[in-house]
C-alpha cells in the first residue's frame, strides 16, 4: 500500500484558517483554526449541525478554498495549487466517503469502485480489477461485485462507497456523516472496516459525526463549536468514563443532550420541538 511515510509525522497542518461564505452579505462559518493531524490519526470530527464540520471536511479535501490561512497536506500548501493540480491531488491522495454516496446507481458495485482508478487510468488492467473486487469482499460485498447499485441496500452501498474510496490507495481517508443514515449495527461494522483499514494501512482518517458512540471509538476526538475548536482530545488519555463524559455533554444521541442544553438555558419550553436540539443533524 502506498501510505509511505513515517507514523506520528504530520500530515495536515492548519493554519489560520477562516472560511466565509458569501459577498455582501458575508457569513463568517470558521474561525482561525489551527491543528495538525498526525500520520496513521484515527481521528472524529464532532459538534452541532451547522458548526462547520463539513466546510472544514470539503476544505481539507480541497473542495472548497478557504478564505484565509494555510492548509498543508504532506508538506504541500494546497491553496497554492491551481484547479488541475487540485483535482490531481484529490485523487493521488484522497478517499472520500460522504454520507449522500455519489455512487452511480445504473452501475455495478465493482464499476462504481473503479471510478477514482479510471480518472487517472482507464487501462482495464486485470490488476486493478482484481483489487477492486479484494476490497469489495474487503467490505463483506464478495458476491455483489455485479450487482447495480441501486438494487442494493442503504449499508451495502455505503460499503461500496467506503471500497471506492481505497482503490488508490488514499492516504488520507474523508468520511462526511459515513454512518449517519445506518442503523447501529451497520454503523458499528463500518466503523470496525475503517479501523481495520486504518491499522493496516497507516492510512489517516478523519471522520465527521454526531454519534458519539461512534466518536468514542476513535483515536482522537474534536469538537467544532461556532466554527472554532472547542475540544480535542484523546480518549486514551483522559479515560474512558471522562470521555464519554465529554462527549455526552455536547454530542447527540436521539436529543439526550436537549436536557441538559435545557438546564443551561433555563427555558421552560426548550427542548419541546426536536427543532429546539442544536445538536441534531
Ligand atoms: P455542519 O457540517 O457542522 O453541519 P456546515 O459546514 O455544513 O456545518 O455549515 C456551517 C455553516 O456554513 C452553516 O451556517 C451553513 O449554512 C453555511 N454554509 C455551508 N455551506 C455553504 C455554502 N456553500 N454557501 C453558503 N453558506 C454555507
Ligand atoms: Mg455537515
Amino acid at each position: 500500500m502506498d501510505n509511505a511515510g513515517t507514523k506520528n509525522e504530520t500530515i495536515i497542518q492548519v493554519k489560520h484558517l477562516d472560511k466565509v461564505f458569501g459577498e455582501e452579505v458575508k457569513n463568517q462559518v470558521l474561525f482561525d483554526l489551527n491543528f495538525e493531524i498526525k500520520r496513521g490519526e484515527f481521528l472524529s470530527l464532532i459538534g452541532p449541525s451547522g458548526s462547520g464540520k463539513s466546510t472544514l471536511m470539503n476544505i481539507l479535501g480541497a473542495l472548497e478554498r478557504s478564505t484565509a490561512g494555510e492548509v498543508i497536506v504532506n508538506g504541500k500548501n494546497i491553496n497554492n495549487l491551481n484547479d488541475k493540480d487540485l483535482a490531481e491531488f484529490r485523487n493521488q491522495y484522497l478517499g472520500f466517503i460522504f454520507q449522500f454516496h455519489y455512487l452511480f446507481p445504473e452501475f455495478t458495485a465493482l464499476e462504481n469502485v473503479l471510478i477514482p482508478y479510471y480518472i487517472k487510468d482507464f487501462s482495464r488492467k486485470p490488476e486493478i480489477i482484481n483489487k477492486a473486487n479484494k476490497l469489495l469482499s474487503l467490505v463483506e460485498l464478495e458476491g455483489f461485485e455485479n450487482r447495480k447499485i441501486n438494487k442494493l441496500s442503504g449499508g451495502q452501498q455505503q460499503r461500496v462507497a467506503i471500497a471506492r474510496s481505497f482503490i488508490n490507495d488514499p492516504q488520507i481517508i474523508l468520511a462526511d456523516e459515513p454512518t449517519g443514515a445506518l442503523d447501529t449495527k451497520t454503523s458499528r461494522a463500518i466503523m470496525t472496516l475503517m479501523r481495520k483499514y486504518n491499522e493496516e494501512t497507516g492510512a489517516t482518517f478523519i471522520i465527521v459525526t454526531h454519534d458519539r458512540e461512534i466518536a468514542s471509538g476513535t483515536q482522537r476526538i474534536v469538537e467544532l463549536v461556532d466554527g472554532k475548536i472547542h475540544k480535542d482530545f484523546l480518549p486514551s488519555e483522559i479515560g474512558e468514563a471522562t470521555a464519554w463524559e465529554e462527549l455526552e455533554r455536547h454530542a447527540c444521541v436521539d436529543c439526550d443532550t436537549m436536557k441538559q442544553q435545557k438546564q443551561v438555558k433555563k427555558d421552560e419550553n426548550f427542548g419541546k420541538n426536536k427543532n429546539d436540539c442544536k445538536t441534531c443533524p
